[in-house]
């Protein structure tokens, strides 16, 4: 059984829940650090990225967390989580885990474009998804290793670098849970690899 975490600090938690148990996995949300240890693979949700910054220092989780990453554990953040996992944070001078090779810039649609949806061709995932945008992210730029997985207009909203993945759209708000078993695919993968 492949059991699958989601960051419980703050932000859109229980929505990810229901889309990991629906794929017939099971979902852990994590609010201590010992948690990490029962987990094949982590969401970092959608919310407020200062907020959970703050959160993830108060509990002691960064240390933690950056080492659940540079295990070559999977992580899929969303959103906020995309920023958490961001090495370079446009008009920042310091990222938050900084082990994503991405440039990313906050709430960067806009104003008047605070929440919208768009559907999006994503590789390896599908056609016709639903992204739904709430004061999202960007993706600037990507370092050679990341594979762009999503467009929007000219703007890149999903990645991959190898057992790491980002979205700047809450892929956990519909039914739709493709993009949810993509990620569990991942995990999947990563744990085979460590049992051969
Ligand atoms: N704008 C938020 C941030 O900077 C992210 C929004 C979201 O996760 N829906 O953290």
């Amino acid at each position: 059984m492949i059991t699958i975490g989601v960051l419980g600090l703050q932000g859109a938690v229980r929505e990810h829940v229901m889309s990991i148990e629906a794929l017939g996995a099971k979902a852990v949300v994590v609010k201590k650090i010992e948690q990490l240890q029962e987990i094949d693979g982590l969401i970092l949700p959608g919310g407020e990225s200062t907020t959970m910054r703050r959160l993830i220092d108060k509990y002691g989780f960064m240390e933690p967390l950056r080492a659940f990453a540079n295990e070559g554990k999977p992580l899929f953040g969303t959103c906020a989580g995309m920023i958490l996992l961001a090495k370079n944070l446009v008009d920042y001078k310091e990222p938050h885990l900084g082990v994503m090779n991405i440039t990313v810039e906050r709430n960067a649609f806009g104003r008047q474009r605070e929440s919208f949806e768009a559907e999006l061709s994503i590789k390896g995932v599908g056609e016709d998804f639903v992204g739904v945008f709430i004061r999202a992210p960007y993706v600037v730029s990507v370092g050679d290793e990341v594979e762009v997985l999503s467009v929007h207009g000219d703007r890149i909203v999903a990645v991959r670098q190898g057992h790491l993945l980002a979205a700047s759209f809450h892929p956990e708000l519909t039914d739709d849970h493709r993009m949810t078993a993509y990620f569990l695919d991942m995990v999947k993968e990563a744990k085979a690899k460590k049992v051969v």
